[in-house]
């Protein structure tokens, strides 16, 4: 009796060998995992270097990244490209992705169910790009990746370590549109991302 021929190309998990980030989007595919499914456009996995030494991390996609199947696209992006290229870098240097990948109903919050649901993807992809510094954009996905209830007031200033990397909590580009006055504070969060990616690396 012949054996049946190996299945090819190997499904991630099949085998030996490095995660991808090709591997972490092909087991999401059209993801049903939850309920965000029903109203997205597109599934918005995120966009930048496999390498980067620098990850930003969101919410959740809005309207016009649910769209485009990009994050951070419009306004809010727009100011975000500035912040990136205000310590010399430009987004295909830095990965940036969301905590949830499919647009909530009317941009509502993430409910925790849906969050407990897609957040391990993030941390896959985090887990293959191994950035040094992660940047955590507004209240939600600092409280989210640092699992806490403080307010984002009492923890942005503050360097944390997250998944082998140093976690920077910072403003949502968003917020920056209707709080301009926080861009300072901002600021001084992208002073600190350069000095952490200038540093040592804490790479064995
Ligand atoms: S939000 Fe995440 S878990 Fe929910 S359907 Fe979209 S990709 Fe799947």
């Amino acid at each position: 009796m012949t054996a049946a021929p190996a299945a090819f190309p190997p499904s991630a998990g099949a085998g030996p060998g490095p995660e991808t980030l090709e591997a972490v989007r092909g087991d999401l595919g059209e993801c049903t995992r939850c309920k965000l499914h029903a109203g997205r456009t597109t599934l918005v996995f995120g966009v930048g270097s496999p390498s980067a030494d620098l990850v930003f991390v969101g919410e959740a996609p809005g309207r016009d990244e649910d769209r485009q199947g990009i994050p951070f696209v419009g306004r809010a992006g727009q100011l975000l490209t500035r912040i990136i290229a205000s310590i010399g870098l430009s987004r295909d240097e830095v990965y940036i992705a969301n905590v949830i990948k499919c647009r909530p109903p009317n941009n509502r919050n993430p409910e925790p169910g849906e969050v407990a649901t897609c957040e391990p993807f993030l941390f896959r992809q985090l887990d293959v790009i191994q950035p040094r510094v992660v940047v955590a954009l507004g209240a939600f996905a600092v409280r989210t990746l640092l699992d806490t209830d403080q307010a984002i007031s009492r923890l942005r200033g503050r360097v944390f370590d997250y998944r082998g990397a140093k976690l920077v909590p910072t403003f949502h580009p968003a917020f920056l549109l209707r709080s301009p006055e926080r861009k300072r504070d901002v600021w001084e969060d992208m002073k600190r991302v350069r000095a952490l990616l200038a540093g040592p690396s804490s790479a064995p």
